[in-house]
């Protein structure tokens, strides 16, 4: 049973297709970095992967089953209870403090404040970033901005993670912290990643890489792909 991928997937959003036909398999559990030079279609295909954004044509599968089929209300809750999402920055609510902002998919879920709370206190720690719990992301690094919108994608514990070059605003260091804390929580928490990068050093974290040229698997990419666990 296909955990999650796309079958010939095509999405257009003028005359010329960012994807088309891009067949993909992810399989439970892993990293798998999307990568290939900018304009090739890797936020398109994650932004269908998450259901985010409909494919004109071809198949979305999660768990077996359709979700480019499905209804807006069962991609919403998919989203919600799933999947999580690490955008490359600017993702924190300005007013908020981080353990504000790292409850709030779990408030937004249903949850009782002082158990998201506990929760996001919770995830900080794991990050190593729980003595800014209180700080607004004003006042925070780019990288801790960063390991924040990352504990904010994870506390909801979602079984993939579709994160979009998450550290392309960080410089190397910063970069390298969030992408160990990424990887380390991924293992522990045995969460899918779908890793969109242009960088190669960053690709190096995943177990397997994909390579878009043009809105297609590029076949030499395909030829480099090695497993790195
Ligand atoms: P085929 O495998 O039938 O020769 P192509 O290689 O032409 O098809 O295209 C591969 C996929 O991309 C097909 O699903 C096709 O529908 C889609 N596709 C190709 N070109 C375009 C386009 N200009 N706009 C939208 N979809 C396209
Ligand atoms: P990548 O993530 O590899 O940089 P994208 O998926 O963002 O590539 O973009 C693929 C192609 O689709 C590019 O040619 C891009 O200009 C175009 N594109 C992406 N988003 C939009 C949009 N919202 N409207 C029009 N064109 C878009």
């Amino acid at each position: 049973m296909t955990f999650l991928g796309t079958r010939a997937a095509v999405k257009s959003y003028g005359p010329t297709p960012a994807l088309r036909g891009v067949t993909v398999d992810v399989a439970e559990g892993e990293i798998l970095a999307v990568t290939g030079p900018s304009g090739c279609g890797k936020s398109t295909l994650l932004h269908c992967l998450a259901g985010i954004m409909r494919v004109d044509a071809g198949e979305v599968v999660y768990r077996g089953r359709r979700i480019d089929t499905t209804s807006e209300g069962e991609r919403a809750r998919l989203r919600r209870t799933e999947f999580g999402v690490l955008f490359q920055f600017g993702q924190l609510v300005a007013e908020l403090t981080a353990a504000e902002n790292v409850a709030l998919p779990l408030l937004l879920a249903g949850a009782r404040r002082r158990d998201a709370r506990t929760a996001a206190m919770s995830w900080l720690d794991r990050l190593g970033v729980a003595d800014l719990a209180d700080q607004h992301p004003g006042e925070m690094s780019g990288g801790q901005q960063q390991r924040c919108a990352l504990a904010r994608s994870l506390v909801t514990e979602p079984r993939v993670l579709f994160a979009d070059e998450p550290t392309g605003a960080l410089d190397t260091l910063a970069g390298e912290q969030v992408l160990g804390h990424l990887v380390r929580l991924a293992r522990e928490q045995r969460t899918t990643v779908v890793l969109v990068t242009h960088d190669a050093r960053v690709a190096g974290y995943a177990d397997r890489e994909v390579m878009l040229r043009d809105g297609a698997l590029d076949p030499t990419g395909l030829g480099l792909t090695a497993v790195r666990s």
